[in-house]
Order: C-alpha cells, then structure tokens, then sequence
C-alpha cells in the first residue's frame, strides 16, 4: 500500500479538496482505496456522506486499537473501492494519548500494516495544525503532496510545512518525500493570471524543485459544485480543470506500478 499524506500548515489550503478528488479518481481507476480523515473538523467525512453515531469507530478507536482495525473502515457510497476511516470531533482526543506513547509520529504507520495488504493506496487528510495527529500522519507517509493557495499566505503554509518535515526527517520521525506541491485557487482573469496568484506560484517554485510544482487549482465554485453533488469533475463536464489531479494520478499510478 502507498501512502500519502495531503498536509499544510494553515486552514484553508485545499487539503479536504486534494484528498477527497484523489480518492474518488484513483477508486474510480480501479484501486482499492483507503481513504482516512484525521481532522477533528472531520470535513471529508461529511464531504463523503457519512454521519456517525457517537458509538461507531473511527479514527480514534483505529489508534487507540480498541476495536479491531477492519471495524473502522468503512465503504462508501461512491463505488465499491472506495472505504473511509472517519474521524469526529472526539478525535482530539487522541493528542495526549499520542504523545504519551513515546511513539507518536510512528504509530499511525503501525497501525496501517494491518490492512497493507487490502488497498493499493491509502490517502490521508491532514489537519492544519503542527498537532501530533499532524506528526503521526506524516510519519505514516510515503509521500506528501502539499497544497498552498496562491498567496502570500499559502506561500507561508509552503514553507512552515517543508520546515516541519525536514525537521522530522532530520531525527528519522518519517521518510516521506515531496512527491508534489499544487498550488491552490490560483486567480486568473481570462489569460491574465492575478499578480498576487503568479509571485505565490513563483515562490513555490523557488522553495522546491520547480518540477514538483503541479498544474494549479483554479479559483472556482465549480470544484465545490463537483464536492457538494458527490461527483468528481470530468463527471460534471469540467474535465478541464481535473488536469491537476491527472497529473498527479498519473505520479501515484507509476508510484503503485513498481510498489
Ligand atoms: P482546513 O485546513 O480547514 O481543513 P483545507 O486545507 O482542507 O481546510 P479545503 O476545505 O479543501 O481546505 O478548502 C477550503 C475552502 O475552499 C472550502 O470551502 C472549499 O469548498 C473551497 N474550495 C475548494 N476548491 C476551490 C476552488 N477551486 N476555488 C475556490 N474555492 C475552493
Ligand atoms: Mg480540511
């Protein structure tokens, strides 16, 4: 199983976004899919149909590993290779006991050796904060793929989110690497991108190896049309703007070829 974490440093980013397009795309290709929430605010998990009851396991009990691991995951209505490790908003609960382990940033990646052997790829929703759910999901990654909205902020949430990861490289806390940077409701204005969007895009390329700066996701209401109606972009007609997930699809498709 591939993992990878879809992770940046400020709210707002599109991590929820990335996440949840990924998913629906590569199920959609034909890859058993995991996909797991591990905000509190538990955003994908309402972006993907779910309302749980205070007593159904989730990210938290997965953790913890007070319920078998296969009693947190589950299908979901888009099709049937695409399954869900929810999260609610007892999930911050989980910090203490993290950081309590002694083990906090390697034992999400513990706990998915369980189900290694059922998905292809597992894609992680990252919350915003540097909390020690955000160390945990990162020690778990093969990959990261940072989104930052064409800003002066998102350049910022760039730049504290590569800052964090070195650090934990540096005291073997994770392996991942970049595998892509996308920038975030990048503005255009017929072919005149914003100035604010192309000096953020600029600056992105300069932090990392400017190859790693995908295709942007445009400013647009048609990507939360596509999240609200449960559907993904080509299947709207946008097919135009999927390009950035197509991309990045087509790194994650090599990636799980020579797994
Ligand atoms: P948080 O840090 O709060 O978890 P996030 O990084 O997960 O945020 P998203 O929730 O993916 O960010 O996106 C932020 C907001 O931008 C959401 O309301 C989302 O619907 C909206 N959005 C998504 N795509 C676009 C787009 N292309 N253009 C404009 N807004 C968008
Ligand atoms: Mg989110």
């Amino acid at each position: 199983m591939l993992t990878i974490t879809i992770t940046s440093l400020s709210g707002g980013q599109g991590k929820t976004t990335t996440a949840l397009f990924l998913g629906r795309l590569l199920s959609r290709q034909g890859f058993p899919t995991l996909m797991l929430d591990s905000d509190p605010q538990h955003n994908l998990t309402t972006y993907l149909g779910f309302e749980l009851e205070p007593n159904q396991p989730t990210l938290l009990e997965f953790l913890k590993k007070t319920v078998t691991p296969e009693d947190c995951i589950y299908p979901t209505s888009y099709n049937d290779n695409l399954f869900l490790i929810p999260a609610d908003d007892q999930l911050d609960t989980v910090q203490d006991y993290l950081s309590n382990s002694g083990v906090g940033a390697t034992l999400l990646k513990r706990r998915l050796e369980a189900v290694a052997k059922i998905f292809k790829v597992c894609i992680i929703d990252a919350p915003p904060q540097r909390s020690q759910i955000c160390l945990t999901v990162i020690g778990a990654a093969d990959y990261l793929v940072i989104p930052a909205e064409a800003s002066v902020k998102g350049y910022g949430s760039l730049v504290r989110t590569l800052d964090l990861l070195g650090g934990l490289r540096d005291v073997g806390a994770t392996n991942a690497e970049v595998l892509g940077v996308l920038p975030f409701r990048d503005r255009w204005f017929g072919n005149t991108q914003a100035q604010e969007s192309r000096a953020a895009v600029e600056g992105m390329r300069d932090e990392v190896d400017a190859g790693l700066v995908l295709p942007s996701i445009r400013e647009s209401e048609r990507y939360k049309q596509a999240i609200n109606k449960r559907a993904t972009l080509s299947e709207l007609g946008y097919t135009d703007l999927e390009y950035p997930f197509e991309i990045l699809i087509e790194k994650i498709g090599k990636l799980i070829g020579s797994k």
